[in-house]
């Protein structure tokens, strides 16, 4: 049953945790036709609760016995984060990893449901969720996990071929960012770490909650890097397609950008360029950016590198899980839908530029 009522069509959204994927998620939500910004929460006064009000979102406490430093800072705020969570139809909790997990209380005591983020456990919620690979599954759940950026990233990629072609098993080596660009905190600044030590690292069992009986070994290295995650993928098939025929496949998905030789884009420096030159805004990637001449095959193995933009790739599914928890659209409509708000196109027509003609008035 859908939880959004006769009386508005619209799906009210607050966001609480208001940093490197919530404040991406709001903007999202705000380009979307079917939905309403409620307003976003934050702990305390800074940039980022800046540029909220600048942009015109209301801006909730998050932590009441802190909602003094607001004013005090010359911020207004619209309430607090149980306002948020009682005037919306859904919560997007992009909260540090745990937090999300604590919050649950709050969200159920309101019974609004929510969608938690890819850094906490999949025992916190009742479904993990990629839109291609489970849309379905989130009706009627009270609390979804959008995955990690990894886990989307490979969950995105395996989807297609195993429907396709079957996937008898995955191996695959992900070289992570050590931060986001904004972590001054994080590391390492001038070494190369087996993160972690142990193999598989904890990405395969994670993929395994979106597909459960997929074959897939992962092992993790963090880099001193910022920009984006690179996975070197080695994939064995049930069947032998040719490199055109899995291009093809793979074309035809637009959260899967195949980048073509011709772009002469050498590593993830570039294709960070290549976004802010276009116009995205941040510089954000929201598909799986797969060199084309990395694909190969060797007998039924197929290899390939692909490229995620860890603080984007999410946003699309949170989109997309928003409407599977509190909506009646089905997953088709509504991953169409996303794309086609945020830019998001096939190849032959790349577009990188977000749909603004349907934005909401600044002050909703
Ligand atoms: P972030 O630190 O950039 O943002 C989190 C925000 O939440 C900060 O603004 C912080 O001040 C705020 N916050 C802290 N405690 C809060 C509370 N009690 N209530 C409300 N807000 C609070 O973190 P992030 O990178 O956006 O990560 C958020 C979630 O998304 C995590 O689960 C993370 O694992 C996941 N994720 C992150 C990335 C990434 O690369 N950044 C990618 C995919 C998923």
């Amino acid at each position: 049953m859908s939880r959004v009522t006769a009386f508005t069509s619209m799906i009210r959204v607050g966001v609480n945790g208001y940093g490197t994927i919530g404040k991406r998620v709001a903007d999202a939500v705000r380009l979307q036709p079917d939905m309403q910004l409620i307003g976003v929460a934050k702990t305390r006064p800074n940039y980022e609760a800046e540029t909220a009000l600048q942009k015109g979102y209301p801006l909730y406490s998050a932590i009441p016995e802190q909602s003094h430093l607001f004013a005090e800072a010359g911020m207004e705020l619209h309430g607090e984060v149980e306002d948020l969570v009682s005037e919306s139809d859904v919560i997007v909790d992009a909260t540090p990893s745990g937090v999300g997990a604590d919050n649950c209380s709050l969200y159920k005591e309101h019974e609004t449901p929510a969608i938690l983020q890819g850094g906490e456990t999949s025992d916190a919620v009742d479904e993990s969720f990629v839109a291609q690979a489970n849309y379905d599954d989130a009706a009627g759940a009270e609390l979804l996990r959008v995955v990690s950026c990894n886990t989307t990233g490979l969950s995105r990629l395996l989807e297609p071929l195993d429907r396709t072609y079957g996937v008898d098993k995955a191996r695959v080596t992900l070289i992570r960012r050590g931060g986001d660009p904004n972590e001054t905190n994080r590391g390492p600044i001038n070494d190369i770490l087996p993160d972690p030590v142990t193999v598989p690292s904890h990405h395969g069992p994670d993929v395994r909650t979106i597909f459960p009986t997929l074959a897939i070994d992962t092992v993790g290295v963090t880099v001193p890097a910022t920009l984006m995650h690179l996975h070197s993928v080695n994939i064995t098939l049930d069947t032998a397609p040719t490199v055109d025929e899995l291009c093809e496949l793979l074309e035809r998905n637009p959260r899967l950008f195949v980048v073509p030789e011709k772009l002469d884009i050498e590593g993830t420096a570039q294709l960070k360029e290549f976004a802010k030159d276009s116009g995205r805004p941040r510089g954000d990637l929201w598909e799986n950016c797969l060199w084309k001449e990395s694909v190969a095959m060797e007998g039924t193995d197929l290899y390939l590198f692909q490229s995620i933009h860890q603080e984007a790739i999410v946003v699309p599914e949170n989109i997309d899980a928003i409407r599977a928890l509190v909506s009646q659209k089905p997953a088709a409509e509504s991953i169409a839908l996303t794309n086609d708000r945020l830019g998001i196109h096939s190849r032959d027509s790349y577009s990188t530029s977000q749909r603004s003609d349907t934005a909401q008035p600044a002050d909703d």
